[in-house]
Parts: structure tokens; sequence; C-alpha cells
């Protein structure tokens, strides 16, 4: 018998990144890789790395750093650097920590499988480039195990916008929209396998636009595609750009009842001087006007967004109108950052904020939030949700699961199995979750 070999994926960032680690255990899930959960005993080592961070491609080299020990002891354990540092260093990352022995980029990962081969015979492997082949189709032939409830599918990848602060069109490329037959198979696939609930993933997933049976799909009429799928019950997407939020898809918000009422849609900044330098192409006034739009054709929905804290050049009014739009909009859930310079954007040549302003910035900011988050959580008790149950909790007959508003729910003695969806009463609301009974 064949001893599995193992495999150790490491994965930093986005849903999306979470997503390709899938497809990469998959991919070598071909040439004999199990997945392990622990570096101590891989045979393979794979980073998945993130550029959004400052000194990502740092926090890169001291994490490979320390697999030091483990490929002194067993020269054949194989490392690899993936993901959007791999794209953007490329060759570099073998210069300067001779260790790696595979850099694979996030459109090539289907190339694994040859790449890994390439390693076993000694040899260094890089790939990084944006090849023509389409790398989900590569893909859809591995070999396939049953599913948790709830699943990534990317439609989308790239982004043609060009925000002054960010590198996603530099390092994941323009952007490409999947054609819909090939996500719907997918779909109905990750169906098969125990989904019920397929997030849709893209950088700019609002701006899709594949290919359907009869001319180009919005993200609205996807959505009503994947809608006719028996045995799907919940659909969400994420990230949106609200330039992209077409009439369709405000519209699907109220009509679809498979489509949850959560909406991440990030605005960075309420200061429309801010806007502007962030090349972001939207207003405050657009983006609460829009708001507007969305709540009356679902008024129960919870809103999410991101904000960046110490944009270059930001005034402490700036950082005002921020707080004043995050009072009007009222989120559900929102992600903030002090801002961090990522080289090659263009902001990272601005004049830069101080960094003690930006943080105590970002404290303000974050009170201001978790209050917010605080207070549409509490705003739950009371109320019935649907509740799909993603795993036993720590108590005996304990499940947690994950509400249409994307709250974490422990019900106790739900006398439900992985992957019910049940209607819960919520009885209280904790720091992070609520607690509910089945009705
Ligand atoms: S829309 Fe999003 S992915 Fe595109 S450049 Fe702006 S922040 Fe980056």
């Amino acid at each position: 018998m064949t001893v599995p070999k193992k495999l150790f994926i490491k994965t930093y960032g986005c849903q999306m990144n979470v997503y390709d680690s899938e497809r990469m255990a998959e991919a070598l899930g071909g040439q004999g890789y199990v997945e392990t959960q622990s570096p101590d005993d891989a045979d393979m080592i794979l980073l998945n790395t993130c550029h959004i961070r400052e000194k990502a491609a740092e926090k890169v080299y001291s994490e490979l750093g320390r697999f030091r020990g483990l490929k002194d002891a067993r020269p054949d354990l194989k490392i690899g650097v993936a993901g959007c540092v791999a794209q953007a260093e490329g060759e570099e990352i073998m210069r300067r920590q001779p260790l790696v022995d595979l850099v694979v980029g996030p459109q090539s990962y289907h190339r694994l499988p040859e790449l890994e081969a390439k390693t076993r015979n000694g040899d260094k492997a890089l790939d990084t480039d944006f090849p023509p082949e389409d790398k989900f189709e590569v893909l859809k032939n591995r070999p396939k195990s049953k599913r948790a409830p709830a699943a990534f599918l990317t439609v989308q990848e790239g982004c043609d916008k060009f925000c002054a602060f960010c590198v996603v069109p530099y390092t994941r490329g323009a952007e490409v929209s999947r054609p819909a037959d090939r996500i719907l198979s997918e779909a109905r696939d990750l169906v098969d396998r125990g989904v019920r609930e397929i997030t849709l993933l893209g950088q700019n997933v609002n701006a899709y636009h594949g290919a359907g049976a009869t001319g180009d799909l919005t993200l609205a009429g996807l959505i009503w595609e994947l809608d006719k799928i028996d045995g799907l019950e919940r659909i969400r997407f994420t990230t949106s750009h609200p330039n992209d939020m077409g009439d369709d898809l405000i519209e699907a918000h109220g009509t679809c009842a498979k489509l949850m009422p959560y909406l991440h849609l990030p605005v960075q900044s309420g200061s429309d001087r801010i806007l502007k330098r962030m090349n972001r192409s939207h207003t405050a006034e657009s983006y609460l006007r829009l708001i507007e739009r969305i709540r009356a054709a679902r008024p129960d929905i919870l809103m999410s967004g991101d904000f960046i804290v110490g944009f270059p050049e930001e005034t402490e009014a700036d950082f005002q109108a921020t707080l004043d739009l995050i009072e009007e909009v009222n989120y559900g859930y929102a992600y903030s950052f002090k801002y961090s310079t990522r080289p090659g954007t263009p902001a990272a040549e601005r004049p830069q904020v101080d960094d003690d302003v930006a943080s105590e910035r970002l404290q303000r900011l974050q009170a201001l939030i978790t209050r917010q988050q605080r207070s549409a959580q509490d705003a739950m008790v009371g109320r019935e949700v649907s509740v799909l149950f993603e795993k036993p909790g720590r108590f005996d007959g304990q499940m947690v699961g994950k509400s249409d508003y994307l709250h974490a729910v422990h019900v106790k003695d739900s006398g439900a199995a992985v992957g019910d969806i049940a209607r819960v009463k919520i009885v209280s609301s904790g720091a992070n979750s609520l607690a509910g009974e089945r009705v």
C-alpha cells in the first residue's frame, strides 16, 4: 500500500485564498497528498500568501526561516510559496530564501502537480504566469470528497478599478469572469457533495459579467441561475464595489429568497476628498443613497463595510466625515485597518499620516463600529432566524451555525445534524455570537 504524502497549507488573507488553498489541496491530492494540520510531519509545506498588508513579503520570509530546522532534519521536505506574495516577488523568493523549492502565482496553481514533480527531481520550480488555460477547468476532475455545508466558489478574479492603495490589480491582474455554465456545474457538484450555502467570491464580485447560454450574465443573472439548483438553499457574495451594484442586483436582494440578507459593501472613507485621492470613483453621498435603495429593497439587510483609517493626507475633518458616514449607515459588521503602504501603489508615494494619529483614529472608529455591531446583535434577541448548522459546539448536543444575517449562533440540545437548516429563536447575545433555541 502506498503511504500518502502529507501536505500542510498555511493560508493568509482573504476568502479567495481559502478557496485557492482548497483547490491546491485537490490538485496535489492527485499526486498522493493528504492534508495535515501541522508542518512538523509534512512532506510539503505551502504558504498561500496575501500581499494586502504592509511588509507582507518580509513576514513571509520570516515565516519561511522558521522551517529551516524541519528542512535540515528532512532534506526531502518541499517548501513552496503560493498566492499574491509569490506573484509579486517571483524568483526573488528563491534567491533570498534558498529553502524554497517552489513558487506559484495565483493564476497557475492548477500546474502544481507538474511543479511538484519538478521539485522531486531536485529542481526548483517557478510559475507566475497568467496562463491561457482555465485553471478551474483543469482542476475540476480532481478527486471529490464530502464537503462542509458552506462553501466558497470563485466566479471572478482580478480588478480594473486601481484604487490607489490596493495591489490586487497588479497581483491578480485584470478583471476576468468565469463562464456561467462552469460556475453552475461546480455549484451542482458542491451541492452533490453536501453543500447547502455558497458564497460567490471575487475581488470585485459584483462586476461579474460571465458568458451565459444567451449572452453575458450579470451577478444577479448568475444568482437567479443558482437559485434554480435544488438543494442549494443559501447564496451570498463578496466583495463588492459600490459602483457595480446594478439595479437587478439590488432588486434580487428583495426578491430572491435564497439570497441572504447580508451585504459587504466597502466604502473605505466618508470624506469625498479622500475618496477622490483613493481613486474610488464614488462619493460618500452616492454610497449613502445606494444603501437607501438596497434597504428599500430588503429592509432587514445587515450591512458590512471596510474602512482604511489614516490614508495619506487624511485630516481630522476627513476622519470625522468617516465617523459621520458610519453613524448614518449603522453597520452590523465592519473591517477596519490603519493605512499601510503597499509598494508599487500610487498612495505609497504620498505624505503619510503620523502613525500615532492614525492609531488613535482607528481606536475611535473601532469603538463606534463595535457599538453598532453589538447593538445589531442584541436586536436579534427574541427574533426567529434560520440557522445552517456547520459543526458541533463545545458542549454535548450543542451545534454551531450561521444565521441568515451571518451571525454565529450556538444552539443547545439542537437535535440537528451538520448541514441541517432550522428555525431558531435567539435568546441571548454574547461578545461575538448569539445563543438560541430550536423553534
Ligand atoms: S475595487 Fe477592491 S480589488 Fe479593486 S482595486 Fe479597489 S480595493 Fe482593490
